[in-house]
């Protein structure tokens, strides 16, 4: 199959300038490699449809995106106007619960000409992939408050692991693992303190990894990871992890390798029941929105990571392969954007991109 529908939400703020120029360099990517891609607008999830119906979605929202192949998010939020706990739980949350987006994928990578705040790390020396658990664990609402107001005051809430939940995102990662050249697997724990649920996990974790020999494995405790990531980051591959472990991890594998600009994630459902979702990690950026100088490489590195879950990783690699280059001739080369030490602009930085991929 080499024709898909798009389903296209900008959301809020830098989301309207980035995604056209995600749109571009994946049109340009299409065009190398005979794909097709349809790509259909959406205004809601965004403060201006919430202005205009006090809801974030239209009430057939489902049944609206639920025909797509993937959608291609930009960034919700803004604050003067919805606030965020709306914003998020009315919109996006939404998308990954119905859509049972039971992945989250944060690539970290560091990119050529992109200074991160490690010292001494070249390009190369760290890339690997977070795969988290976004549907259970640590984020379940059971539990509640007990003796409330009086000095026995207590408060419970406990951590859900399903056989189910804990295979199906082990499963996943293992499968990224055995696909890359590193087939290496690193599992986030923390079974000598958390001592029953961890442990599940660890022994689920060396279940799997049974059915997958020609994969590496090996785990940390989650403090240890932390410290790991910063330290030698260049040990990772792919690491798997918790809703809550994943969910601080997969904002400090991308604080290691440099700006929030550059950092793409994606909700994924792996059994392609449902469509899945694309999304830079950075939000809406009031403060720079409307100026056009936002980077819209996290939102175009989105698109290689759809192509790649849509089945063509050659045409993902070669619009990462794009990206790289466009990073590498740096700002006296490049249009890079002012986060990226250059004057260029959003649309400017998005063509130089598609042109390139085009060239290559
Ligand atoms: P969220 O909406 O996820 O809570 P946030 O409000 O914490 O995000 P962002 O909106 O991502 O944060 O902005 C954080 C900072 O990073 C801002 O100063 C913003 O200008 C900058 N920033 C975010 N995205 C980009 C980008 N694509 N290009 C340049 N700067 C960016
Ligand atoms: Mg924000």
């Amino acid at each position: 199959m080499n024709g898909y529908r798009i389903a296209v939400i900008p959301g809020d703020g830098i989301g309207g300038e980035v995604v056209p120029a995600g749109i571009e360099a994946l049109e340009a990517t299409a065009g190398r490699f005979g794909l097709r891609l349809e790509f259909t607008d959406f205004g809601f999830a965004s403060a201006g449809y919430w202005q205009r119906h006090g809801t974030m979605l239209p009430a057939d929202w489902e049944a609206t995106l639920r025909g797509f192949d993937a959608i291609f998010f930009g960034a919700v939020g803004w604050p003067e106007v919805v606030p965020d706990h709306i914003s998020l739980w009315g919109s996006l949350l939404q998308f990954r619960r119905t859509f049972d987006q039971y992945v989250n994928l944060r690539p970290c990578r560091l990119m050529p000409g992109v200074r991160g705040p490690l010292a001494g790390r070249e390009p190369g020396d760290i890339d690997f992939l977070v795969v988290r658990e976004n549907t259970e664990g640590e984020y379940s609402s059971v539990g509640g408050r007990i003796f409330e107001g009086t000095e026995r005051e207590t408060v419970l809430q406990e951590t859900v692991m399903t056989r189910i939940g804990v295979d199906r995102v082990l499963k996943y990662a293992f499968e990224q693992a055995e696909r890359r050249p590193g087939r290496h697997l690193t599992s986030a724990t923390k079974s000598n303190g958390i001592a029953i649920s961890m442990p599940y996990w660890d022994e689920r974790f060396a279940a799997m990894s049974e059915r997958f020999p020609d994969v590496r494995v090996d785990r940390f405790h989650i403090d240890a990871l932390a410290a790991q990531f910063v330290l030698h980051p260049d040990w990772f591959d792919v690491v798997v992890a918790s809703n809550l472990f994943g969910d601080i991890l997969s904002d400090l594998g991308p604080a290691c390798t440099g700006t929030l600009g550059i950092a793409p994630s994606a909700n994924i459902n792996p059994d392609r029941l449902h469509p899945s979702l694309f999304e830079p990690v950075h939000g809406s950026a009031p403060d720079i929105a409307g100026q056009g100088i936002a980077n819209p490489i996290g939102q175009i590195w989105c698109g290689s990571m759809m192509l790649d879950h849509l089945g063509h990783p050659e045409a993902a690699a070669h619009l990462l392969g794009a990206i790289e280059d466009v990073l590498a001739y740096g700002p006296g080369g490049a249009p890079l954007t002012p986060d990226l030490h250059g004057t260029g602009t959003t649309v400017e930085l998005g063509r130089a991109v598609a042109e390139r991929v085009r060239e290559r």
